[in-house]
């Protein structure tokens, strides 16, 4: 039986009005009219506005003027994601319908026999967050509605308060607070040591080398001292973070979490590398400290033991590194289950396409726990309009239909790969230096 001979019978029996009968009746018709989008040509768009690179995946359907972004940055090998989306991906998918977006996904994901690397998962996801635009775009909807609608009206945020001493720590912390924001990350330097997400003072460090120092023990008694002075001069009801970058040792991360406690933090975050999961078994029988984990991860083999045995508090994944919206959406899934918020990754090195996808995904889980807050400048504006809005410690989405981003192809141009902001070559090529201990052993960035 059709369609029209239903919808004729339920008017019949007074189910719906005729009027609503015919109401519906015309929604399939239009539906039925719209034939399958077909991918017609995939782009990369590599530019760099802030000094930073970004790569942004375009893909092009065969109906006039549909068409979708999506965020494939590793920056720090992000010239090698552009032949993998060039010469492998889109061979793959010329020809290929772009509303089946699952489907694609899992066929990319098994074209390269060998998976979860970074490089091919940022390739995949560029393309995934493309079709999403895509079809938001088709449905004249925002992705969130697509995905079941709003949780919530916008992303509670933290922001980085950071510094050289502990002093301009708090002070940072201060105006960080009066702009709105209701969660900072704290983070203070060592003296003449190289400490993550905090300036360097001119100390001079014994050492047996040229490279940047850093010492874990005397990193961990400066952060003890920061958070203790944080809590005294800041109060209880600000929400402290800290990040440990996975710097220190196993067994000193079971010490270090257990010693933060009484400072009851928000969340601490990476306090054991990707390699040591097996440690938050320990840190978790020890103490009630919140734990973030998950910036650095690539595969299901590294997120899905510690959300199934709810060894962490939240899953903090970088989701072009899983592989896009498509993975990252059902690791919430699974994470709401086990009582694991989310915290997706947001640094600078993050198209604001990517950002789109992040926020996207704080509206629509009901297990959203925090998103790090953003600030696009001038020349990224210039670049992407439309980027997500932060206000009083919010993230807004944009309304728009799909990601609600335009990419100003031309202005991408102006910003090459391989100069910083203000045109100077990149000596590292966009990847990191390397940081010692005082005798030259390398340690985990
Ligand atoms: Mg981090």
């Amino acid at each position: 039986m059709n369609r029209r001979r239903l919808l004729q019978m339920a008017a019949a029996t007074g189910a719906v009005t005729a009027r609503e009968a015919a109401a519906q009746e015309k929604v399939a018709r239009a539906t039925r009219a719209l034939p399958s989008p077909r991918i017609k040509d995939v782009q990369v768009i590599a530019t760099a506005p802030q000094g930073l690179r970004l790569v942004v995946v375009k893909v092009v359907t065969d109906q006039d003027g549909l068409y979708g972004y999506g965020c494939g940055t590793y920056t720090q090998r992000a010239d090698l994601v552009v032949p993998a989306v060039e010469r492998y991906l889109k061979p793959f998918l010329l020809g290929k319908p772009a509303d089946r977006i699952d489907d694609l996904w899992q066929a990319m994901y098994n074209s390269s026999y060998w998976r979860n690397g970074p490089v091919l998962n940022n390739a995949i996801s560029g393309v995934d967050q493309a079709l999403w635009d895509i079809k938001g775009r088709q449905a004249g909807m925002p992705v969130y509605q697509l995905l079941g609608g709003k949780c919530r009206e916008a992303a509670d945020c933290y922001s980085h308060a950071s510094g050289t001493e502990i002093q301009q720590v708090v002070d940072s912390a201060r105006q960080i607070m009066a702009r709105g924001f209701r969660h900072v990350r704290i983070q203070v330097g060592v003296p003449g040591q190289a400490g993550y997400g905090a300036g360097r003072s001119d100390v001079t460090v014994e050492k047996l080398h040229n490279a940047p120092v850093f010492e874990p023990e005397d990193y961990m008694r400066r952060a003890l001292k920061l958070m203790e002075a944080c809590r005294k001069e800041l109060g209880d009801e600000v929400e402290l973070l800290h990040d440990v970058h996975e710097r220190i040792s196993p067994i000193q991360a079971v010490r270090f979490a257990k010693d933060v406690e009484k400072f009851r933090l928000f969340f601490l975050e990476d306090p054991v590398s990707p390699e040591d999961i097996e440690w938050f078994r320990l840190i978790r029988q020890q103490c009630a400290t919140p734990l973030a984990m998950g910036e650095l991860f690539n595969s299901p083999h590294e997120w899905t033991p510690l959300i199934r045995d709810r060894l962490i508090d939240f899953i903090r994944i970088h989701v072009t590194q899983a592989g896009g919206l498509t993975p990252c959406r059902k690791i919430a899934a699974m994470s709401e289950l086990m009582g694991v918020k989310t915290a997706w990754h947001g640094p600078g090195d993050v198209s604001p396409v990517g950002h789109m996808a992040n926020v996207t995904l704080d509206l629509v889980c009901h297990n959203f726990g925090i998103q790090e807050s953003v600030s696009f400048p001038a020349p990224v504006r210039e670049v992407f309009s439309g980027c997500p809005e932060m206000k009083n410690g919010y993230l807004y989405a944009n309304e728009a239909p799909g990601w609600g981003i335009e990419v100003n192809e031309a202005a991408a141009k102006k910003y090459p790969f391989g100069a910083n902001e203000r045109g100077e070559r990149q000596q590292l090529n966009g990847g990191w230096g390397e940081v010692r201990r005082r005798d030259g052993t390398i340690i985990k960035q």
